[in-house]
């Protein structure tokens, strides 16, 4: 009986199998969607034209590495399934450390809120019956036990967010990785404004949780306006694609959310940071972009970035975070660009 498909219709869908499995494959701790995208499109593309295989193995012309692409295939399999496995856990006990913690708040809550009603029918019978210095003692008891509770009370939902915060913390970056599809800017594949507001508001809720330690840096390059004037659009195009590259090799860090805040604006948001290790960082990426040389046709373009860097402050809104930021990095235009400027502390909140 003749076959119904041919040994080059089979080596075809074999090829469409591997580059779909790389399109659709998703972030892992140790290996990035588009890095996987890249290593099964080469596997593909060794399969159907015998272009080197991701390795080097099956140099041999024509002869193709079957073995080496069923053992990668394996090994990403496998790296997925223990990832994912490992996320749901993580989840499920978030999930769980939240639900407990609710039920014990509330059957605790209850039983303060009867002890807080004993007492306060206590006063009310002495109020009637007593002499002053009685009822006079008998209310700064009263009070003495409400306080008390209360103070217990807060003292347990701290033990529970900070035991809640641990369990988050374990879940790692996945909670609080934007989503890629539709976040990305298109010429900087940073990610995007919309992406960078909701980062700004998860990572202020997290911070609350943790020990704090967010940081915030604001980069703008310096007299842009003057690459676009001098060179073109398209040379201010590149320069911009080369120092968002370089703010991706700076933050490369698994809590590091690099995006295009606007114009020729990046923001970036790193978690668990102290100030001196915040500057550092800062300082690291004004030093590469000035020592940056952009190619575009014939010419080499240097341009330089000031940075506005900002610490989260306990209590502080996104939009107050921001603002601090954004005045740092006035001043450091102010004070003569291609410099760091750490924001001030951020003013007590209105009570
Ligand atoms: P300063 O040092 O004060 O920041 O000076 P500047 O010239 O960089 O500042 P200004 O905000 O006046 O200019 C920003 C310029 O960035 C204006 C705008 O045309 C340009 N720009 C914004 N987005 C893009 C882009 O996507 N590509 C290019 N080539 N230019 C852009
Ligand atoms: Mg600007
Ligand atoms: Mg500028």
């Amino acid at each position: 009986m003749k076959p119904d498909a041919s040994l080059d219709d089979v080596l075809d869908a074999l090829a469409a199998v591997l580059r779909d499995y790389g399109r659709f494959a998703f972030d892992l701790s140790r290996q990035d969607a588009r890095r996987t995208a890249a290593l099964f499109d080469q596997w593909s593309q060794h399969v159907v034209a015998g272009v080197e295989a991701p390795g080097g193995a099956g140099k041999t012309a024509g002869k193709r590495d079957y073995p080496g692409l069923r053992r990668a295939f394996r090994q990403h399999r496998e790296a997925e399934q223990s990832e994912m496995t490992q996320v749901q856990d993580s989840l499920r006990e978030v999930v769980w450390a939240f639900v407990g913690g609710l039920n014990r708040l509330v059957s605790e809550d209850a039983a303060d809120d009867a002890k807080v009603t004993a007492t306060l029918s206590q006063l009310a019978f002495k109020l009637g019956k007593s002499s002053p210095v009685e009822i006079r003692s008998v209310a700064l008891e009263a009070v003495a036990q409400v306080q008390a509770v209360f103070e217990a009370r807060r003292a347990r939902q701290q033990t529970q967010m900070q035991s809640l915060a641990e369990k988050l913390d374990a879940l790692g970056s996945q909670l609080e990785t934007a989503r890629r599809d539709s976040t990305t800017d298109a010429l900087t594949q940073l990610y995007n404004r919309r992406a960078f507001d909701e980062q700004l508001v998860r990572t202020v809720e997290l911070a609350g949780l943790r020990t704090g330690g967010a940081a915030l840096l604001l980069v703008d390059i310096d007299h842009f306006k003057k690459v676009n004037d001098g060179h073109g659009h398209p040379a201010g195009d590149a320069v911009l694609v080369a120092v968002a590259q370089a703010c991706v090799r700076v933050f490369k860090g698994k809590g590091d959310f690099v995006a295009r805040y606007g114009g020729e604006e990046l923001a970036v948001l790193l978690r668990e940071v102290d100030e001196a290790q915040m500057t550092a960082l800062a300082e690291k990426l004004r030093g590469q972009v000035e020592a940056l040389e952009v190619r575009h046709q014939e010419k080499r373009l240097k341009v330089t970035i000031s940075i506005g860097a900002a610490r989260w402050a306990r209590g502080e809104s996104g939009a107050a975070w921001l603002e601090r930021a954004d005045k740092a990095l006035y001043a450091a235009k102010h004070q003569g660009r291609n410099r760091v400027t750490v924001a001030g502390a951020a003013l007590p909140r209105a009570a």
